[in-house]
């Protein structure tokens, strides 16, 4: 008689999943179909609040659906002149040319992030700082296809290693 131990997905574990992001409309934004599952080690805030705890507890083979606030994902859209702000040209990643509305990258203190060009010249460019899904409330097709404890080392470095995670 086959026992079959089940895992539920705890901390200092090494997961992988599946996703598709849907908006408020159903409209798919983003999904890894296709690809790689996605990869991370739980419980180290590698993952956006919202989609960590609610793959917290669940059981490899588990598929679901969960809608988060804003407040728990890409965060409140700031309104006004306070989400402007002046970066070098030089700082914009994705493009080597610049028009308003074009999505660019820029490396802050707290990592990669997502702004939007407002307006540019020569040198300098102005850019909306909120994410493009700021404020939005999101939904998320997650199906867990794997987890493992994490290795010592993993812990120790707060990511996970190997297929999906880091390589060095
Ligand atoms: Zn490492």
């Amino acid at each position: 008689f086959p026992v079959t131990i089940e895992m539920y997905i705890k901390d200092d574990m090494v997961v992988q999943f599946n996703y598709t992001l849907r908006d408020e409309k159903g409209e798919v934004i983003e999904t890894n179909e296709g690809r790689e599952p996605i990869a991370y080690l739980h419980g180290h805030d590698n993952m956006m609040p919202g989609v960590e705890n609610a793959i917290n507890g669940k059981a490899v083979g588990e598929k679901f659906t969960v809608t988060l606030p804003c407040t728990e994902t890409y965060g409140q859209r700031i309104e006004g002149e306070a989400a402007q702000q002046r970066v070098s040209v030089k700082h914009l990643l994705g493009a080597s040319v610049w028009k308003p509305g074009m999505t660019a990258v820029v490396h802050t203190d707290h990592g990669q992030r997502q702004v939007t060009i407002v307006k540019v010249g020569k040198f300098m460019a102005t850019v909306d700082v909120n994410h493009p899904l700021a404020g939005r409330d999101l939904t998320f097709d997650i199906e867990v296809v794997g987890a493992r404890d994490a290795t010592d080392e993993e812990i120790a470095h707060g990511h996970a290693h190997g297929v999906g995670g880091h390589h060095h």
